[in-house]
């Protein structure tokens, strides 16, 4: 038997967006435990948000595991925050709000910033680095600084270890700003993987004195670039079938659900959706091929194979949730009657 640090991983209930949370238990294995051998656990909801005093008591349910490397016999376990008897929902769980769909696939892009003594990393201590143009992509001391390749390519390691679908990495438009990308099919695969992947980089920076700004707009109404989580979604519907008139009503219902989107898409967003640096207005709704200044980007493959696809929705934010994300596309989806069901329905 083997004594293995068990990692139970929670989102709180602070509000606008939670935090992760995390403990440690010890439990002895044969070999890494599967999701079904591992036990719920228990925590003081009243420090986290979630529970009066009196009645503290909320239940951790493990929805997901994965190799820990960065511990000896570490396992990572995301849960579900229930209620006390265990089956019903707590709240906060909006991951227990996603619609059920095997055939859902999701791509999320995380932007986001490292932050040094309440700066973006890289700044100078007053004033502003060299203005935007050379850091997208760039390569050299001058434009990424000596520590941050170092932490994104060990973040990647480390998702890599524990099976995380981690798709890529970019140095972003500007200084001290990163992305990387998540990948998975299922409803709740690419959330649940890119909670787990920002535990991973929060977790992982600690030791260089580095902090995480998810913040959409950390450097306010300036020059310098936002931080969004564009939403790239396909169903099996989406990809096998689609078509063109699909496509529209299936864009007509998110015109319609507009505000309802906006709503879990990040806070403050409307510092960032301005129709400037490639976004389209917060009160508008548009949808373009190629299109980086629209609501909806559609690529130009899907036009290519008869509309049919993936797409891409531009205005998550950085700091977005991606399970309240990933729910609100789920049902908006579920509104728009398939081409079969329409035609009977005329
Ligand atoms: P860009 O920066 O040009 O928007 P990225 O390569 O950063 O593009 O992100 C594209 C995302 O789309 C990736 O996360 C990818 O996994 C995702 N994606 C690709 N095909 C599909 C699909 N069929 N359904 C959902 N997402 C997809
Ligand atoms: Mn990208
Ligand atoms: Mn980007
Ligand atoms: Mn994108």
């Amino acid at each position: 038997m083997t004594k293995y640090k068990l990692e139970y991983i929670w989102l709180d209930g602070y509000m606008p967006v939670p935090n992760l949370r995390g403990k440690t238990q010890i439990k002895e294995y044969s070999s890494f435990p599967s999701l079904e051998e591992l036990p719920l656990w228990g925590f003081d909801g009243s420090s986290t948000m979630q529970a009066e005093g009196k009645s503290s008591d909320c239940v951790l349910k493990p929805v997901a595991v994965y190799p820990d490397a960065a511990r000896t016999n570490g396992a990572l376990v995301m849960c579900e925050v229930m209620m006390p008897d265990g089956v019903t929902p707590h709240a906060s769980n909006k991951r227990a709000t996603i619609l059920d769909d095997s055939g859902a696939w999701f791509g999320f892009e995380q932007e986001y910033f490292f932050y040094k003594n309440g700066r973006p990393l890289g700044f100078p201590d007053s004033g502003y680095p060299a203005p935007q143009g050379p850091y997208y992509t760039g390569v050299g001391y001058s434009k990424v600084g000596d520590v941050a390749r170092k932490i994104v390519e060990e973040h990647l390691d480390l998702c890599l270890a524990a099976g995380i679908n981690h798709e890529g990495i970019n140095a972003e438009v500007a200084k001290g700003q990163w992305e990387f990308q998540i990948f998975g099919k299922g409803s709740r695969r690419a959330a649940d993987e890119m909670w787990m992947a920002r535990y991973l980089m929060e977790r992982l920076t600690e030791k260089y004195g580095i902090d995480i700004e998810y913040h959409c707009k950390p450097l306010g109404a300036t020059d310098w670039n936002g931080s969004g989580m564009h939403a790239n979604f396909s169903t099996t519907y989406m990809r096998e079938v689609g078509g063109k008139e699909y496509f529209e009503r299936l864009m007509s219902a998110f015109e319609v659900a507009r505000a309802d989107h906006i709503a879990v898409y990040g806070p403050d967003n409307h510092l960032r959706l301005t129709g400037k640096h490639e976004t389209q207005s917060i009160h508008a709704f548009s949808y373009g091929v190629a299109d980086r200044g629209a609501s909806i980007r559609v690529p130009h493959s899907f036009v290519r194979n008869g509309y049919r696809g993936y797409l891409e929705d531009r205005r998550p934010n950085s700091q977005g949730d991606p399970y309240q994300i990933a729910s609100q596309i789920l049902k908006t989806i579920s509104t728009v009657p398939l081409a079969g069901a329409a035609a009977k329905a005329a």
